[in-house]
C-alpha cells in the first residue's frame, strides 16, 4: 500500500510502497477515512535532528484519524467490521494510573515507551490501513462520517482538554481569548462557544482565519499588532480575559496572553513555536496560572465526538487524497489552509 512517510529529519515527506500491516491478538487494523493534517507535523518535519527524540524515522505520519474497524485481532469481541471508530492519538502503556483515568497523554511510563503514538514514533494513518495496538484506543462513531470526525481527535480534543480545566473560571461574564484560529483555534472557539458563556476574542494574523473564528462562535475578532492588548483590554472593559489559550506559542503570542490576562486567570500554551517569556514578580498579573497542555484524555474525547454527534462542533475540513499530501503540508506551512486539511488515503 502506499503511504506518507517522514523517512529522515529535516525534510519533505514522501509517499513510498509498504506492507499491509500484519495483525496481532488485542489489535485492530482501521481503514482509514480521514487523516488530519497538524500543525505539529511541520514541527516535526523541520524541527528536529537525530537524537532530540526518543524515536526516529521512517513512520507513516498522521496522528489525527478515524476510519473503519477493517481487521479484528484474536481476543477483541466487541468491534464489528465496517464499524466507524475515532483513534485514539497518544498511546500510553495502558497499564499505569493515569492511562487507566484515560489520560495516556500523560503516561507514566511515557520515557520507557520512546514514541508517541501512530504518526508519531509508529505508522500512522496517512495510509489506507493503520495498525491501532489495542482496541482500548479506539471510539466508536454513530452518525459522524471519518473524513470530517478525523480533526476531532486532535485539533478537537487538545483544545477541549484546555478549556475544561479552566471551565470553572468562564462564568457568564468572563471572557476566553483564542490565539491562532487554525485546525485547533477554529475548534477551541465551537467548544468554548458549546460550554460556556464566556465573550469569546479570536486573535489572527490571517482575515480567512478570523472569518472563520466568527462563523465559529466569537464574538470580537482582533488582529495581532501594537494595540491588539488595548483592543482586548478595551473589549473586557478594562478587566482583562479570565482564559487565554496561546495556540500559537510564539515570543509574540505568549507576551500578548500574559498582557491581557487578568488577576488569577489561566493563560494555557498549546501551541508549539517555541516561544517564552520571563516569569518574574512583576512580569503578570498576580495569582496568573500559565501551563502547557498536550493532547487530552480518551474520556474527553468521547465527550467530543458527543458533542459532535448532538451537531455542536462542526470541523471545517477540506479533503484531500493521499498523492496531494505532500502538498498539503506546503500549504498548511503557508497559511494556505482554513480549518484543517485532511487527507482520505481511501477515497472517502
Ligand atoms: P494551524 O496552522 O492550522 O493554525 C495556526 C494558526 O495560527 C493559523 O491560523 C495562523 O494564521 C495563526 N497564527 C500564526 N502566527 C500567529 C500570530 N503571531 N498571531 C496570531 N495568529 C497566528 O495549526 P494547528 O494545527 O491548529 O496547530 C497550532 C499549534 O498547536 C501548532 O504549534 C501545533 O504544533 C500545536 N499543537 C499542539 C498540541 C498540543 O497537544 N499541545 C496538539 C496539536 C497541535
Ligand atoms: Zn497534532
Ligand atoms: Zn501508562
Amino acid at each position: 500500500m502506499k503511504a506518507l512517510q517522514l523517512t529522515r529529519w529535516k525534510a519533505s515527506p514522501e509517499l513510498v510502497e509498504l506492507d499491509e500491516p500484519e495483525l496481532g491478538p488485542g489489535q485492530v487494523v482501521v481503514r482509514i477515512g480521514g487523516a488530519g493534517a497538524c500543525h505539529s507535523d511541520l514541527h516535526l518535519l523541520h524541527d528536529f535532528d537525530e537524537g532530540m527524540l526518543p524515536f526516529d524515522p521512517p513512520f507513516t505520519l498522521g496522528h489525527e484519524n478515524a476510519g473503519w474497524v477493517h481487521a479484528i485481532g484474536e481476543g477483541v469481541s466487541w468491534l464489528e467490521v465496517g464499524q466507524p471508530v475515532a483513534v485514539y492519538g497518544p498511546w500510553g502503556c495502558g497499564w499505569c494510573k493515569r492511562c487507566r483515568l484515560g489520560m495516556e497523554n500523560y503516561c507514566e511510563r511515557q520515557g520507557e515507551i520512546g514514541v508517541f503514538g501512530g504518526g508519531l514514533g509508529l505508522d500512522g494513518g496517512m495510509a489506507p490501513l493503520m495498525l491501532v495496538p489495542s482496541s482500548r484506543l479506539l471510539v466508536p462513531l454513530d452518525t459522524l462520517d471519518p473524513v470530517d470526525a478525523a480533526p476531532l481527535t486532535d485539533a478537537g480534543l487538545t483544545p477541549y482538554h484546555a478549556i475544561k480545566r479552566s471551565l470553572h473560571l468562564l462564568e457568564p461574564g468572563s471572557t476566553a481569548v483564542v490565539i491562532g484560529i487554525g485546525g485547533l483555534g477554529h475548534l477551541g472557539v465551537q467548544i468554548l462557544r458549546a460550554l460556556t458563556a464566556a465573550r469569546i476574542i479570536a486573535v489572527d494574523t490571517r482575515d480567512e482565519a478570523l472569518r472563520l473564528a466568527s462563523e465559529s462562535g466569537a464574538d470580537h475578532t482582533v488582529t495581532p499588532g501594537a494595540d491588539a492588548a488595548d483592543q482586548i483590554r478595551d473589549l473586557t472593559r478594562g478587566r482583562g480575559a479570565d482564559v487565554v489559550l496561546d495556540v500559537v506559542g510564539s515570543d509574540d503570542t505568549l507576551s500578548l496572553a500574559t498582557a491581557v490576562s487578568r488577576p488569577l486567570g489561566h493563560v494555557t500554551l498549546v501551541g508549539i513555536a517555541g516561544g517564552s517569556i520571563p516569569f518574574s514578580f512583576f512580569s503578570q498579573p498576580y495569582e496568573v496560572s500559565l501551563a502547557t497542555t498536550y493532547w487530552g484524555s480518551i474520556t474527553e474525547l468521547m465527550e467530543v465526538i458527543a458533542l459532535a454527534e448532538a451537531g455542536h462542533l462542526r470541523p471545517h475540513v477540506t479533503r484531500f487524497s493521499l498523492d496531494e499530501a505532500p502538498a498539503v503540508y506546503e500549504k498548511l506551512a503557508a497559511g494556505e489552509i482554513a480549518g484543517r486539511a485532511v487527507v482520505s488515503p481511501t477515497g472517502s
